[in-house]
């Protein structure tokens, strides 16, 4: 039976809507800590309000109405004006039909929510609410949430798993170490990082959850640095004649920040000691030919390569480009992918068990266990922030300390890096090859949409091709924004001579590589997507990228979106269609406009989004954390740095720790 189903008050149906969070036992929902947490006190008045802050109201609703959309979109909406002395506004709340019942005309209420504002109206959607003023003002948490399931309920679900707390929660730290830095008892911070007594206490639970959180990410890096640690290597490099010779062979001259790179590696090569080296460089800085320097190195000198992309259409790309360049000096490369028919995957693990292929590409594929390598003295990893770290060690332990090339296009501030990859060296790519032109970005409203789609069907007409990008791949009730498959509609009829295509991630993985397919032999024009394409593909016929509701991405992510156009030495285009009309999306509008810069814009987003958020994404590969914040707890992360290496010295807590520590392993990106 559904563990879940033991608890109070928690029926089938919050257990499905509790599984869409990821959430499937009483531990999961312990440890779902709030996103945030909302002190109600404080009354505003209506006159007061502004758009996109959140308020506290005291008034009446009055007008309520409630009813069901048609067009079978499963919609349900209740309506409602508020007003106090001073004003009145729009109430909204979706697919809580029961409200109807709840709520009451003319009668005091309290509501909580963010205002909007539509025209020249003010709305608040899905506003929290309470007749009793008790009820109201305490300290309550926000959990993240979807649209399958409302705050009230994740609330009573998390309310009803505190009775078991007691059983569940465990303290891992002793004694001595809660009292040397002040921690607090692992129950109470969880009954008090979820609904706490008073500011003081929430603090204190909060200290104690992200001083764990920060030991047991300090202690799996310092296992990992143990684990991949400077050793001397039995792998011999000592030739480099024939990488000397792919560089003179390449089609193009290599930047000086490629020469310099592929420098690094070689004395890394030829140590004595394994390499472990970090190759950031901004998108289209031409990372993959040094990857393949690389993989020269090894085979001039017997060994083979393993290169690991993070998905097929990316692994196939590198595939072309490697069979391209290097099967000229004798190299026999495999792609390795999960969709491989039986009999063909077999050849091929046996080939390269027997030392007849000397560089495997593939995806995580190459990791299982049945792939053997004959003598693997080098393993790259490309987009490395899509891996864990238990990858990265599987795919090293199928060598005997093999040489580790990872790659990133996301920068990294250096004082993170310091704390994340101690133990990599790092070499970057600053400058982009001398033929691009800079991509002319343009930041437009929906009046300029003919113009647009004049401009594609330009583009098309002169032979080259275009990127749509949508936040969302189908319609959506709740979120009011562009998708792919009413986008691809809309193109069909705007500009029907343009032939265009869909891909997604929802796609079978044949259907994507399909289209992927036609749009690399330019069969297709135009490619409506989602921002599955912006992880490393490389088009150089593509020169347009129209983004969709831009206003939608991290400034970090239309960065990378940008650079899968002006890859050649044609003229590329960006055109962001911002349909906010706040500040804040102007400002991150023009960054995009005038910036090029991977470095300067991933400040700029640090700015324009607080810290907070900024290392809160995954985009940095950082690990995700549940509570901490790598910029505003940094005094914690220092303490607790030297509990780990305290702890190491006496060796009392590490072992316990270590199986928690393996599973953190498993989670963790770095
Ligand atoms: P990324 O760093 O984003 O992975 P790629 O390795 O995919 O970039 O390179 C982008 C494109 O630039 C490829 O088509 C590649 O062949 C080309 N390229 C790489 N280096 C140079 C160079 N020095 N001059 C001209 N084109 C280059
Ligand atoms: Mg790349």
């Amino acid at each position: 039976m559904n563990e879940l189903a033991a608890l109070k008050g928690i029926g089938p149906k919050i257990i499905e809507k509790l599984n869409t969070l990821s959430i499937y036992n009483t531990n999961d929902l312990l440890e779902y800590y709030p996103r945030t947490y909302v002190d109600k006190t404080g009354i505003s008045h209506i006159s007061d309000i502004r758009e996109g802050e959140y308020f506290s109201l005291k008034g009446i609703l009055y007008n309520i109405t409630s009813k069901q959309l048609p067009y079978g979109r499963r919609l349900h909406i209740v309506t409602a004006e508020f007003k106090d002395q001073t004003g009145q506004i729009s109430v909204t709340w979706f697919n809580q039909p029961y409200l109807k019942n709840v709520l009451k005309e003319n009668k005091m209420i309290y509501i909580y929510g963010k205002v909007e504002k539509k025209g020249f109206f003010y709305n608040m959607y899905n506003p929290d609410f309470s007749y009793n003023e008790k009820d109201f003002f305490i300290i309550q948490p926000i959990y993240s949430k979807n649209a399958k399931i409302n705050q009230y309920e994740i609330r009573k679900a998390v309310k009803s798993a505190m009775d078991y707390s007691h059983v569940l929660v465990k303290d891992y730290f002793p004694e001595y170490l809660k009292e040397r830095y002040n921690l607090c008892d692992k129950e109470f911070a969880v009954k008090n990082i979820h609904f706490p007594a008073s500011s003081a206490d929430f603090f204190a639970a909060r200290r104690r959850l992200v001083f764990e959180e920060f030991f047991l990410m300090q202690l799996a890096l310092v296992s990992l640095k143990s684990n991949m640690g400077k050793d001397k290597s039995p792998i011999n490099i000592s030739k480099f004649d024939m990488a000397r010779e792919f560089v003179r062979s390449l089609p193009f001259t290599p930047t000086d920040a490629q020469l310099q790179s592929m420098k690094d590696i070689a004395s890394d090569l030829s140590s004595g000691y394994s390499m472990h080296r970090l190759l950031q460089g901004d998108v289209g800085s031409g990372k993959t030919v040094v990857g393949l320097y690389a993989v020269m190195c090894a085979y001039r000198n017997d060994y083979q390569s393993a290169f690991m992309a993070p998905t097929e259409i990316l692994a196939l790309q590198h595939y072309r480009t490697a069979v391209e360049l290097l099967n000229k000096f004798g190299l026999n490369i495999a792609l390795l992918t999960g969709q491989l028919r039986k009999k063909e995957r077999e050849d091929i693990l046996n080939r390269i068990e027997n030392g007849k292929v000397h560089l495997v590409i593939g995806t995580h594929a190459i990791l299982q266990e049945d792939v053997i390598f004959h003598n693997l003295a080098l393993c790259i990893t490309d987009e490395q922030h899509r891996f864990g770290v238990q990858q990265r060690l599987i795919l090293s332990s199928k060598g005997v300390k093999p040489h580790l090339l990872v790659m990133s296009a996301t920068p990294i501030p250096r004082t993170l890096a310091l704390i994340l990859y101690g133990d990599l060296d790092i070499s970057t790519l600053k400058e982009l090859p001398k033929n691009r032109k800079k991509v002319l970005t343009y930041s437009v409203d929906e009046s300029f949409r003919q113009r647009i789609n004049n401009f594609i069907q330009k583009i098309v007409v002169k032979g080259e091709q275009a990127f749509v990008v949508c936040p969302a791949i189908y319609e959506n009730d709740v979120l009011d924004v562009t998708n792919v498959l009413t986008k691809y509609e809309q193109l069909q009829t705007d500009i029907p001579s343009v032939k265009s295509a869909v891909l997604h991630g929802k796609m079978k993985k044949v259907e994507k590589n399909e289209v992927m397919e036609k749009f690399i032999n330019n069969e297709i024009s135009v490619l409506v997507t989602t921002s599955i394409i912006e992880v490393g593909i490389d088009i150089p016929n593509a020169t347009l990228m129209v983004i969709e509701d831009a206003q939608q991405f991290g400034l970090s992510q239309l960065h990378q979106l940008r650079g899968r156009v002006g890859r050649s030495d044609k003229q590329s285009y960006c055109i962001l269609f911002n349909q906010s009309s706040s500040d804040i999306s102007k400002k991150r509008m023009d960054v995009m406009v005038q910036s090029n810069d991977g470095f300067y814009i991933s400040e700029q987003d640090l700015l324009l989004r607080g810290p907070g958020d900024f290392f809160g994404t995954k985009q940095h590969g950082l690990p995700d954390f549940k509570i901490a914040n790598l910029y505003t707890d940094m005094d914690i992360l220092k303490d607790a740095q030297k509990a780990v290496q305290e702890e190491i010295r006496n060796n009392a807590i590490y072992r316990q720790l270590l199986g928690r520590e393996l599973d953190y392993l498993s989670k963790a990106k770095l």
